[in-house]
């Protein structure tokens, strides 16, 4: 079954926007599989934000993940990756859509809530990145499919 990682950063556990985030992914119908509440560290910020490792937002981007407490996840389910970019909404809350996350709850590119992984092979390489395999749980049972 498919599925994506997907951390509430310092901004949105400080504004205590996580158990609204979380319902919105429990109601769509995804199944939570991994859930961590840590303090980032600045070499997991750095492998995380790999791929930004040359853009000018890379050190302010580090050391913002790193500022405060952060909600990890995995979260299963059919196409989960890119339903759950679709839920996020743009990188910019100020263009995001409204009835998306960063569009219902934000307004600035540095601090728009949450992140997903972009892709299937990026969900993997960031689930592999914050979870250790014994951390994820298998639990729902899938004899009912049509049950979320
Ligand atoms: P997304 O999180 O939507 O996948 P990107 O992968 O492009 O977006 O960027 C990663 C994160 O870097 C963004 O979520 C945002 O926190 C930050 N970021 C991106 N662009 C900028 C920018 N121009 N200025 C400041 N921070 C930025
Ligand atoms: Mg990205």
């Amino acid at each position: 079954m498919e599925r994506t990682f997907i951390a509430i950063k310092p901004d949105g556990v400080q504004r205590k926007l996580a158990g609204e985030i979380i319902r919105r992914f429990e109601t769509k119908g995804f199944t939570l599989v991994g859930l961590k509440f840590l303090h980032v560290s600045r070499e997991l910020a750095e492998a995380h934000y790999d791929v930004h490792k040359e853009r000018p937002f890379f050190a302010g981007l580090v050391e913002f993940i790193t500022s405060g407490p952060v909600v990890a996840m995995v979260w299963e389910g059919e196409g989960v990756v890119a339903a759950a970019r679709k839920m996020i909404g743009a990188t910019n809350p100020l263009t995001a859509e409204p009835g998306t996350i960063r569009g219902d709850f934000g307004v600035n590119i540095g601090r728009n809530i949450i992140h997903g992984s972009d892709a299937i092979e990026t969900a993997q390489r960031e689930i592999a990145l914050w979870f250790k395999d014994e951390e994820l749980v298998n639990w729902q049972p899938h004899s009912m499919p049509w049950l979320h």
